[in-house]
């Protein structure tokens, strides 16, 4: 199959499965299919590298590898430490997150409630920070548990966590966090951290999706979500994903080779993007505090356009960006977030989030920089939400499309001719 070159921003919604991955996980679907769980040789030799994933994935955390529990996703990771919480206290019913959250808690936040629980969603800052005052005050003797977000997955927004977590041990309350979005960018602790839950999705760090964690710390109460086999140490039933699992492993121990490059060449790039972006296309606004942010990630409302639009026409130049969570896409509604934000849902429409990783160059953002002021400005000059109208540009998007496949053919060809 023959790939279209293309120019991925959207980093965070998923990530290419690294080459070493895939090489990890070869063996595993075509020689060393057992099942972990059996006793024979064919089967219980798979159970090593899975216990040898196991070592790499709490290695990426500070963590004990008993302290791992492999699942199908950060959903699933998510899911499972509030369930737990509130299993094991049967007489609390009131759970603490934020308004800010992955559809991941804010969807099971709102089943909850159908079910008789009590959940409170806590607002955020104009510049999606947390009111960690306001977080301790709505502490209650029935909470079960606290989950907050380490980084948020549409404007990048780091949380306090180890405040928060000392917060919650101080009241003793459990603590989950959604870790998703930080392997690669932050340097992640779980002593340090000090929670008692933490949740890591494989395929926002160069492994397949299908396939997360949640760390459990040691001695912490525990009732399954899935309910099965003795698989997890009786945590976790289903048959393992072995496959999954050992590419978790492998990209677990690239990612942390791959931090520093994240903290500084790809946020060179972020900050190349969002800097020109900001001062070379009018009405344009970072949403999300400047610092205490992922190295990766920009989110930009662009005033009077859809950011909708937008992204149809950067597609056509093979550009790939979103508007918010890929969870959320096709909805209507403006970002959860964003709104959350105080951004007005027209406002919040307009917005794109770019979100780089270790597989962006300079030449990716030259594309998208040399294209992007021209598409806003014709946006904006067809636009009903903009209200000064200027002068019809002459860039020519139909052309610029047509050039870039022209291009595509000529660079694929070049390559075929290379290889033949
Ligand atoms: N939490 C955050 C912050 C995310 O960004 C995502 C995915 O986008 C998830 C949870 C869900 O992870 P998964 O896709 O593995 O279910």
């Amino acid at each position: 199959m023959t790939q279209r070159k293309f120019y991925y921003f959207d980093n965070n919604a998923t990530t290419r499965i690294a080459p070493e991955v895939v090489d990890a996980m070869i063996p595993f679907l075509k020689d060393l299919w057992g099942n972990p769980s059996s006793a024979y040789f064919f089967g219980s030799q798979v159970g090593k590298h899975v216990e040898d994933a196991r070592k790499k994935v709490a290695a990426l955390i500070n963590a004990d590898p008993k302290e791992i529990v492999f699942t199908s996703c950060g959903t699933e990771s998510n899911n499972s430490a509030i369930h737990s919480a509130l299993a094991t206290n049967p007489g609390k019913r009131h759970v603490i997150t934020t308004a800010v959250e992955h559809s991941a808690n804010i969807n099971f936040g709102e089943y909850l409630r159908k079910m008789g629980f009590e959940v409170t969603f806590l607002p955020v800052e104009p510049d999606g920070s947390l009111d960690v005052h306001l977080l301790e005050k709505s502490i209650r003797p029935d909470t079960a548990i606290v989950s907050v977000m380490y980084a948020n997955n549409e404007t990048g927004v780091i949380f306090p966590i180890e405040e928060i977590a000392a917060i919650c041990r101080s009241k003793g309350v459990l603590f989950h966090t959604d870790a998703v979005q930080t392997p690669g960018k932050l340097k992640l602790d779980v002593k340090n951290l000090g929670c008692d839950f933490l949740s890591l999705s494989a395929h926002k760090l160069h492994a397949p999706k299908g396939i997360g964690c949640l760390y459990v710390k040691r001695r912490t109460k525990y009732q399954p979500y899935v309910i099965g086999g003795h698989q997890e140490r009786g945590k976790r039933g289903g048959t393992e994903n072995v496959a999954n699992i050992v590419a978790f492993g492998r990209a677990a121990e690239l990612v942390m080779e791959k931090l520093n490059e994240e903290n500084t060449r790809v946020r060179a790039l972020r900050d190349r993007l969002e800097n020109t972006i900001l001062a070379t296309i009018p009405n344009t606004i970072r949403n999300g505090a400047k610092e205490s942010r992922l190295p990766n990630t920009t989110n930009i409302a662009f005033e009077f356009v859809e950011a909708e639009a937008i992204l149809l026409l950067l597609d056509g130049l093979g550009i790939c960006a979103s508007s918010g969570s890929a969870c959320t896409t096709g909805s209507l509604d403006p970002s959860h977030v964003l709104t959350a934000m105080g951004l007005s849902p027209m406002r919040a429409r307009g917005c794109v989030r770019f979100s780089l990783g270790i597989y962006n160059t300079d030449e990716d953002i030259d594309h998208l920089l040399k294209h992007l002021p021209p598409i806003i400005k014709r946006l904006r000059d067809i636009s009903p939400l903009n209200p000064s109208h200027p002068d019809n540009d002459k860039y020519d998007i139909e052309a610029a499309r047509e050039k870039h496949e022209q291009d595509l053919a000529e660079a694929m060809s070049d390559k075929d001719e290379k290889a033949a």
